[in-house]
């Protein structure tokens, strides 16, 4: 039979933590499905659960003196609902295209990350995003930057005594914007074939002095587009900024090839996921994410 924890405290939950293996729940809407794919296959043995939502001061969206802090129990609605700067509007986007209504109520952020699925529509954002990873275990807190928190397919650094509370997204200047873009089999409740998110920051002049792409669901672990980062850099930021993306510059990724689309095809697709984010961060992105 599996246990079930509700801790009132954090404390209390790294206790358990500590004592025995737990598999952490927030929204549950990965463990629940994951737990009944496994038992189709005949593994019914599951963890123990420990349940964070009756924990005080998990949630919460705060703004600080550098950076914005996101708590573990942020749901993709609370999200969604928040009063953020344009920086964010790729992170809304994921939060609108996420599951349905249902799942967006229920789903966290952390969730999302701590899944470390390749599909996970808030990893690219929040690499583009340059997160940190905010993480309570016994020696106390300690913050790890999102492009290595996630060492491989479905894994993270997060240690088994520790739990995830917060992300922090550094703050930017004003007009800095962010964009996402998703490719699925349909245009909603459908895991991503490939998805691409980006962040650029402008300069005095309107050029672009700083820009994170990358690419989630065409790898293990979601890539940044280093190359073609490097070749806009300086550029203006205008319609002619997806001129400059070249099919090399995605030489890194190593696609699957499975009965969602070819490898082939995932490839094609994030070239023109990118050239389409491009635009779309030219373009301004606050209309879809308002
Ligand atoms: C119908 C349906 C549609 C979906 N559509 C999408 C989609 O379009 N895009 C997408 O990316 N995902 C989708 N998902 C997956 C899922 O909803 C999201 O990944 C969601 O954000 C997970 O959040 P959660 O709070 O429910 O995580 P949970 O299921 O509670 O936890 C997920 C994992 O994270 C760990 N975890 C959670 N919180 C912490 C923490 N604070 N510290 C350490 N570990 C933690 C858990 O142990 C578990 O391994 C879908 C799921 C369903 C059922």
């Amino acid at each position: 039979m599996t246990a079930y924890f509700c801790p009132a405290t954090l404390d209390e939950a790294l206790a358990i933590r500590a004592a025995r293996e737990v598999e952490i729940i927030a929204g549950g809407t990965d463990v629940y499905p994951n737990r009944t794919t496994r038992a189709a296959w005949g593994q019914m043995t599951c963890r123990d659960l420990l349940d964070l939502t009756a924990i005080p001061g998990l949630g919460g969206i705060e703004e600080r003196d550098d950076h914005w802090r996101i708590g573990c129990l942020v749901t993709w609605t609370e999200l969604l609902k928040a009063r953020l700067p344009p920086l964010f509007n790729g992170l809304k986007t994921a939060a609108r295209e996420i599951g349905g209504v249902q799942i967006q109520n229920r789903g966290t952020l952390v969730g999302n990350l701590c899944t470390a699925s390749p599909a996970g529509d808030g990893i690219p954002n929040l690499v583009a995003l340059q997160a940190a990873v905010e993480i309570a275990g016994p020696p106390g807190r300690r913050l790890v930057p999102v492009e290595a928190f996630i060492d491989g397919y479905r894994h993270t650094v997060c240690r088994p005594d520790e739990i995830v509370v917060a992300l922090r997204l550094p703050k930017r200047g004003a007009l800095d914007r962010g964009a996402f873009r998703k490719l699925g089999a349909r245009r909603y409740l459908v895991i991503s074939i490939v998805m691409a998110a980006g962040v650029i920051e402008t300069d005095a002049t309107g050029r672009i002095g700083d820009v994170r792409l990358c690419i989630g669901a065409c790898s293990a672990v979601a890539q940044r587009l280093a190359p073609l980062e490097e070749r806009l850099l300086g550029k203006p930021l205008d319609a002619s900024l997806a001129d400059l993306v070249q099919p090399g510059d995605f030489a890194t990724l190593a696609p699957l090839d499975d009965m969602r689309a070819s490898a082939a095809y995932r490839l094609a697709a994030a070239e023109a996921l990118t050239r389409d984010l491009l635009a779309d961060l030219a373009a301004g992105e606050r209309r879809r994410a308002a």
